[in-house]
């Protein structure tokens, strides 16, 4: 609900024209040499060494086929784009890593390269579940956001766009600890609540029914500890790393500390773990999750008329991260407003949008910085937000 006392406003977005990709300057061509380039060579390792590179759970779910396809586009683009440059003698130093990162791509190998033998492993590099997302959910929302932006003068490069990028780099190479992680908490922890006929009981409930008491019991949990990281002083300068982005995008919901996304994934596995419900129930939500926990921090205008009540919508979030009085810690629900609604913390002015994120006080701005920035004491106490 809306505050009375405060007085709403629009977000004045800083001039960033002069970071703005605009065709004919070579960085657009320079920028794609060098991430197609980086996807070619990431993308011949997978091929080569699947047990280091590659995800047991994604492997199965993947079309070789076509994924070789990818690969010869990305590494014939990184030339392309790359010999372009340098031709035009344009942004020559991203031309020449382009152009270098997509030979080293076809002399590992290139798009036909020799798939290797896979071992059993307890834990991998996450590199294919990387260039998966950069595929789909980075190509997605960068489009989304140029057709329907919240904020037209955000550029795809605002501030902080290095420092967010880095943390989706890190955050999926690392999936491979945090699903062992995961998996192996609630087992450990809750391995005696297992009640295998309530679990029988479950799995007879039709899948949409499945899949909504999943998402309810996720986000209750998701919805207290996030509340916890709020309230709990020592737990805020963990998720402060978080709120810490000035510019919400796509993104900007990858900068997370390494110890947060451990302790995330480990609590949510929980309540899936003790409801049991079927494969497709739960595959079904970690789609839904996947595409919430990128899209809500998206700079995306989309309202979504009547299913704000029932989602977490981008507007629902934006709220979350915002600095502005009457938003401070509130909005906590990750799937549904519902939990925010029951126990108070519901904060949506329908006809309004932050005028400012972040946090109150500025914290690091390095990776390095933001994760050790929790675990050095300060002199002084610190506020939520
Ligand atoms: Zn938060």
């Amino acid at each position: 609900m809306p505050d009375p006392t405060y007085k709403y406003g629009e977000r004045d977005v800083p001039d960033m024209s002069r970071r703005e990709l605009v065709p004919g300057q070579g960085r657009i061509a320079g920028y794609l040499a060098v991430l197609l380039g980086g996807m070619s060579v990431a993308g011949v390792l997978c091929f080569r060494y699947p047990t280091i590179f590659t995800t047991a759970e994604l492997r199965a779910t993947y079309d070789v086929g076509m994924i070789r396809v990818l690969l010869w586009v990305c590494i014939w683009g990184a030339l392309g784009f790359g010999m372009f440059n340098l031709a035009r003698w344009m942004h020559r130093r991203k031309a020449a890593a382009g152009v270098a990162l997509s030979l080293a791509a076809l002399a590992l190998g290139g798009a036909s390269v020799e798939a290797g033998a896979v071992a059993p492993t307890k834990m991998s590099i996450g590199l294919d579940f990387l260039l998966i997302s950069v595929l789909s959910s980075g190509a997605l929302y960068v489009v989304l956001e140029k057709l329907f932006p919240r904020y037209p003068g955000q550029v795809i490069l605002r501030p902080g766009w290095r420092l967010d990028a880095g943390y989706f780099v890190v955050n999926h190479l690392l999936i491979g600890l945090f699903l062992f992680v995961g998996n192996s908490f609630a087992p450990a922890a809750f391995g005696w609540a297992v009640n295998a006929r309530f679990q029988t009981f479950l799995q007879a409930l039709p899948l949409p029914a499945q899949v909504l008491i999943v998402l309810m019991a996720a986000d209750f949990v998701q919805y207290w500890v996030h509340r916890a990281y709020h309230e709990v002083p020592v737990l805020w300068k963990l998720h402060a790393v978080h709120h810490s982005a000035e510019h919400l995008d796509w993104l900007a919901g990858s900068r997370t500390h390494l110890v947060q996304v451990l302790i995330d994934r480990s609590l949510v596995m929980v309540p899936l773990y003790l409801l049991g419900p079927d494969k497709a129930a739960l595959d079904a939500y970690v789609v839904i999750a996947a595409i919430q926990a990128v899209g809500v921090h998206a700079n995306l205008s989309w309202g979504f008329g009547p299913l704000k009540y029932l989602l977490v919508t981008p507007q629902f979030h934006h709220w979350h991260h915002s600095s502005d009085r009457p938003a401070i810690d509130t909005n906590y629900a990750v799937h549904l407003p519902l939990w925010d609604a029951l126990f108070g913390t519901y904060h949506m002015p329908d006809a309004h949008w932050p005028i400012a994120y972040g946090t109150v006080k500025p914290i690091p701005r390095t990776m390095a910085g933001q994760f050790i920035y929790p675990f050095v004491p300060e002199s002084e106490p610190t506020a939520p937000s």
